[in-house]
């Protein structure tokens, strides 16, 4: 037995003793070390997520770091740490044989339609292993995976350098939208937020200007990563003629927004949504936390034990005070 944190059905979330896993064909046992909390758990939590996406009961866990607890012949051994790809592409559909693996035609993802790693001991495809060099930092790699999401969506057409650029949102995707959007060197990143506490954070992420109004301007990029209707509203409305306006935030399921088609048409707009992250986007960003060039552990502002990962959950609700920055919450499981 293990204790793990589980929903076992909307709005019924504990600390439970389940049974723990064993490896099965192709599989690997990893012992998580550290993994990060966001607002896609509080969805599953509250089972307002598409039900297309989540299959109960379900362990939650899709950010983290681990240990392998058995040798992967030619990729790394045991003890070593790890981290892995959540969105398991069978490797075989139409989709997966172009790379869109994000779009598997058989969406299977850790932490969503199977076992998720806020548990002592998860099983993971052997394939989908990414090592990590002995100088990372845990703190660094347990953020790989909501990079891999912003670092796909940026990376999924060429931007061009100097944009002026607006983040929506002040929570963690948005804080690393603007301290990915860095590294293609934009003019000027603005970011909009809710609560002023969140500016050190913004500011240390790589934002210009942080701010809680809507500004009076329009931009050539903006990244939505609110994730309500009325952000995504605000997004298009802050669409410079020519702009990439990239949808991040995931609003709950049902959200209906109104758009006007034929601004979207006039002002040659490009409206991008983007899932997850495929196999080599999630690759390029452990290769760019690998090389000491991404560092976004300065991100982590609450820790927890998973004997805490209750209060966790209140943190992620908006449980800090007012005037205390909210970043990546994490839980250490060993
Ligand atoms: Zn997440
Ligand atoms: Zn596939």
């Amino acid at each position: 037995m293990m204790r793990a944190l589980v929903v076992r059905a909307p709005h019924d979330v504990d600390l439970e003793s389940v049974a723990a896993p064993g490896a099965g064909n192709d599989e690997v046992l990893v012992a998580p070390l550290l993994a990060g909390m966001c607002g896609t758990d509080l969805e599953l939590i509250d089972g307002s997520i598409d039900p297309a996406y989540v299959r109960y009961p379900l362990i939650l866990g899709h950010e983290w770091v681990g240990e392998l607890m058995d040798d992967v012949p030619d990729v790394a051994k045991s003890g070593e740490r790890i981290v892995v790809e959540g969105v398991i592409p069978c490797g075989v559909c139409s989709e997966c044989l172009i790379g869109a693996t994000n779009r598997c035609t058989t969406y299977d993802e850790i932490g969503f339609t199977r076992p998720g790693a806020l548990a002592e001991r998860i099983a993971v495809p052997r394939r989908l292993i990414h090592p990590l060099e002995a100088s990372v930092n845990l703190d660094d790699a347990v953020l790989i995976e909501p990079m891999a999401v912003v670092w796909r969506a940026l990376s999924r057409f060429a931007l061009r350098e100097g944009l002026n650029v607006v983040v929506i949102g002040d929570g963690t995707i948005a804080l690393l939208a603007a301290h990915l959007i860095r590294r293609f060197r934009p003019a000027r990143v603005v970011m909009v937020g809710r609560r002023f506490a969140q500016e050190p954070l913004a500011k240390a992420a790589g934002a210009d200007v942080f701010v809680t109004d809507v500004p009076q301007e329009l931009f050539d990029l903006v990244i939505e990563a609110a994730g309500t209707g009325a952000s995504a509203s605000t997004a298009l409305a802050l669409a410079a003629r020519g702009a990439m306006v990239i949808l991040l935030g995931l609003p709950p399921h049902g959200t209906r927004v109104e758009l006007a088609p034929d601004d979207v048409v006039n002002n040659d707009i490009v409206i991008q949504g983007s899932f997850a992250y495929t196999s080599q986007s999630f690759t390029e960003v452990v290769e760019q936390v690998n090389a000491g060039y991404l560092r976004p552990s300065f991100l982590i502002t609450h820790r927890y034990g998973i004997e805490g990962a209750v209060d966790a959950i209140d943190v992620l609700r908006g449980g800090v005070a007012d005037d205390q920055p909210r970043g990546k919450v994490v839980i250490a499981l060993r």
